[in-house]
């Protein structure tokens, strides 16, 4: 099968030429003659997803991950993490075992679950429920990783017991994002050294950048091998802000939505894990006002990153390789012969034509 395309994102750059799929597998990149119009790139991986198209996860049965599933393949993701934010220990069981018995299904792939929190500054709760924030205990970690698929943690490394737990979880093979935090730079240091290895939603939910107090979020741009998620929706962040992020990191800056569960819907009330969610236009929102996720999608974060200045290939990178080199999938994120076709087809306007997982149409527009 050939998909029809003019050009093709294969390592860095932009190549002319379609793109040939067979037994669910990429085949040939670069095949004359090339399509007319448009362009594929590696399905997009989404690293923070706390609900989609109507599905919380937290709140989630097996059924409702083939729903939220179909909505991101509209969107060009063919591989997420769902992601629970902190909630009371028992809600935590029950949603990573639903995911792990969501993963074998159709779909986009689940890559495993990101815990954004317990262990999270009370300073910088965001949407969180203050009251469900913990000091690090590795015992709940090790509960929930025999539950089901832990592959990323958020958690605030300043916290008593957090650079034993980061150094804990990376033993494991579990990726360690810092966030929701008020660590300085200092302890930022000590906790990229201690193995995390990326920051969650930059410049929200942590100590505030400033001249010579850097932070979390100043240390991370600057240190080689951490990347930093960042939700380009233009309402996290000043587009300048994003930008001069982008600029700083290159191919360790990675798209992230963010999204819960009215991403695909439009306007109304949510929910996120306990909260009550407002979502009007590009926020939502506690009613106190403060962010709770987003409605953003992966497409839309990739047009805007472009809007920003960023090349195409730049903004498809940040999409695609960034998130699987953080979780050290080589067979993700790349159109290279041999691997899994799990491919989205872009218009030239970069919206979603199509989207395929292992060679299989997940979505047509
Ligand atoms: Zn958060």
């Amino acid at each position: 099968m050939r998909l029809g395309v003019r050009h093709a994102l294969v390592g860095d750059v932009l190549i002319h030429g379609d793109v040939r799929v067979e037994h669910g597998r990429i085949a040939a990149v670069g095949v004359v003659p090339a399509g007319p119009t448009g362009l594929a790139a590696p399905g997009f991986v989404d690293l923070q997803v706390n609900g989609f198209g109507g599905v919380d996860f937290l709140a989630a049965e097996p059924p409702d991950y083939r729903t939220a599933g179909a909505a991101l393949a509209g969107t060009g993701v063919t591989a997420y993490l769902p992601t629970f934010i902190t909630s009371p220990d028992g809600a935590y069981d029950r949603a990573v075992a639903v995911a792990a018995a969501a993963a074998a299904r159709s779909g986009p792939r689940m890559l495993g679950v990101h815990l954004e929190g317990p262990f999270l500054s009370p300073h910088w709760p965001g949407a969180h429920d203050p009251r469900q924030l913990r000091a690090p205990n590795p015992a709940l970690i090790e509960r929930l990783a025999g539950a089901g698929p832990v592959a990323l943690v958020t958690l605030a490394p300043e916290l008593v017991g957090a650079l034993e737990l980061i150094e804990a979880l990376v033993a494991r093979g579990i990726v360690v994002s810092c966030g929701h935090s008020d660590a300085d730079a200092h302890v930022a240091h000590a906790a990229f050294d201690a193995g995390a290895r990326a920051v969650t939603h930059l410049h929200n939910a942590h100590r505030r950048y400033a001249h010579r107090d850097p932070g979390l979020g100043g240390v991370a741009l600057v240190r080689p091998q951490v990347t930093v998620q960042v939700i380009v929706d233009n309402v996290h962040l000043a587009p300048e802000v994003a930008y001069a992020a982008f600029l700083c990191a290159r191919e360790r800056f990675c798209l992230v939505t963010d999204a819960m569960a009215a991403a695909g819907l439009g306007d109304g009330r949510y929910r996120l894990g306990s909260r009550d969610v407002e979502v009007e236009g590009m926020s939502a929102r506690l009613a106190d006002g403060t962010f709770a996720g987003s409605v953003l999608t992966m497409d839309a974060a990739v047009r805007n990153l472009v809007a920003l200045g960023a090349t195409e290939a730049q903004a498809l990178l940040a999409a695609t390789r960034a998130p699987a080199r953080l979780l050290a999938r080589a067979d993700l994120g790349a159109l290279t012969p041999g691997l899994p076709a799990d491919v989205v087809v872009l218009d030239d306007g970069l919206e979603v034509r199509a989207t395929l997982i292992g060679g299989h149409e997940a979505y047509r527009a």
